[in-house]
């Protein structure tokens, strides 16, 4: 018997007196990463639970539990990014925070919510997968400042699209934005309507609303909503609109057209935002526009010709002179021949389809060009009230062609007007390119429309929306943009020129 109960050594070496750990799995309570099990680390930053979860480099990567990337910042040691809650109502990327606990990503920059990310497309339109301000090692949404004027494309959708169900999108526009152009494309027909149908400024504001549009109130954004193939948008289209900062929503679709009684499902489309930004967010005084000619066969002058023709080189010199008094250089990049079998029908424009025919022949192209397509007379059968210049659309598709409203057409016959100091040419050319770019006529030749159904009326009061152009009769007839052309007149204001130099046309 042993004695006193003591325990005999057994010659076992002694069990490890050290305290034995259950490394915890994702979402145990810790302190440490070494708590956590293989692959898993600590989160024990402020403002997140303190618990074993994954680092992570973007959100997608923290599904299903409901968890968002967020900056684990932690004392004395690299701050990081992991999976976890801040709280479930925090912001989301592009939205204004006063502290990073305010956002979804625990993560505020200069006042804005920042997401993390591994590739632009995680972004929100506009913005790119940047490094990230303060956290080394990170990349999260955002952008980097400009250090000259630049215009960026984003293709925001590209493929099958249900016609009569807008979807609604973000995107967000850079501090140093300036204006910016947002278009729906039907990439397959002609004959439905495309709408940016609704559009919300970062401060809330409505700037496009398709449910209380009519033609006898202006909107931020002017803008005819509905739209054959293509319908394009620009900010501003006024010198008093400012392009704000931050994350816009807004609608874009295709739609049946009732009057046409089409019944479509679904079109292929695409829906582009173009951006222009520039140091400091302030409207570069200067840009380039770059013009392109093309001459039906039978409008008089070929593209061979052209460059020795009076007339058209007449006209070109007054156009630059218009531009350039509001800083734009106009430049004549090209000279063509309208080409194809059915070309001779477009020496006489007969018909609204033979515009529309027309401004597709030029099927594709650089995103900085203005397609001026010369015919020899545009008939009145047309029905555009003797037009002698057409314009594809106000504000025309920037940049974008082969649709039917990619272009401006200017009949030589109709501009003659007796030739010489007479010649209309250089007005008309430089006032259906204004049209293009986003501008109204700052006089209508018709009374204001009163009433939403009106017809034979002008819409949105009659008159532009700039506000340093003249609204009287004598004072708006003094400018390119009047309604009427007359020889001579080659000016623009101060207020027309922003919005020309806007246009993410001009660069
Ligand atoms: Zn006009």
């Amino acid at each position: 018997m042993p004695e006193g109960g003591a325990v005999v050594d057994t010659g076992v070496a002694p069990v490890d007196t050290g305290v034995v750990v259950m490394r915890g799995g994702r979402g145990a309570v810790c302190s440490v990463d070494a708590e956590c099990a293989d692959g898993l680390v600590c989160a024990r930053g402020a403002d997140l639970a303190h618990t074993c979860t994954i680092p992570c480099t973007h959100d997608a990567e923290c599904t299903p539990n409901g968890e968002r990337c967020a900056v684990d910042r932690l004392a004395g040691a690299p701050t990081r990014a992991v999976c976890g809650l801040v709280d479930p109502g925090a912001g989301e990327e592009g939205t204004g925070c006063e502290r990073d606990s305010d956002c979804g990503s625990n993560y505020c920059v200069s006042r804005v919510c920042r997401f993390f990310c591994n590739a632009d497309a995680q972004c929100a339109a506009g913005a790119r997968c940047i490094a990230a301000p303060m956290l080394a090692g990170l990349r999260a949404c955002g952008f980097d400042a400009v250090t000259a004027p630049r215009t960026d494309e984003f293709v925001v959708h590209d493929g099958p699209m249900g016609v009569d169900r807008p979807t609604e999108r973000v995107f967000e526009a850079a501090p140093d934005a300036v204006s910016f152009s947002l278009w729906v494309q039907d990439l397959e027909g002609r004959e439905l309507i495309a709408s940016v149908v609704r559009l919300t400024a970062p401060d809330a504001a409505t700037w496009i609303d398709g449910n209380t549009w009519t033609i006898t109130r202006d909107q931020p954004i002017r803008d005819i909503l509905a739209m054959d193939q293509i319908n394009s948008v620009l900010a501003p289209s006024s010198d008093t609109l400012r392009v704000q900062s931050g994350r816009y929503r807004y609608f874009a679709g295709l739609f049946n057209d009732r009057a046409a009684m089409t019944s479509v499902a679904s079109r292929r489309a695409r829906v582009v935002l173009r951006v222009k930004r520039a140091p400091g967010g302030v409207l570069p005084a200067t840009g380039t526009l770059r013009v392109r000619f093309y001459f039906a066969p039978g409008a008089g002058v070929t593209a061979a010709t052209a460059m020795a023709n009076t007339r058209i080189q007449t006209a070109l010199t007054g156009m630059r002179s218009a531009y350039a008094g509001v800083g734009i250089t106009v430049t004549a990049v090209g000279y063509e021949d309208v080409s194809g079998a059915d070309a001779a029908r477009f020496a006489t424009i007969d018909a609204q389809s033979e515009i529309d025919d027309l401004f597709t022949r030029r099927p594709d192209g650089r995103a900085d060009e203005v397609n001026v397509f010369f015919v020899r007379s545009i008939a009145a059968s047309v029905g555009l009230e003797g037009a002698i210049g057409v314009a594809g659309d106000i504000v025309g598709p920037p940049g974008v062609h082969g649709t039917i409203h990619s272009g401006v057409v200017i009949a030589l016959d109709g501009t003659f007007n007796g030739g010489g100091a007479r010649d209309l040419l250089s007005n008309t050319l430089s006032h259906e390119v204004g049209h293009y770019l986003g501008l109204w006529h700052t006089r209508e030749s018709r009374p204001a429309c009163t009433t939403a159904g009106q017809m034979d009326c002008s819409p949105f009061g009659g008159v532009d929306p700039i506000s340093d152009t003249p609204t009287d009769n004598a004072g708006a007839a003094r400018n390119t943009m009047y309604w009427a052309a007359a020889p001579g007149l080659l000016m623009f204001s101060a207020g027309q020129g922003k919005v020309l130099r806007s246009s993410v046309v001009v660069n």
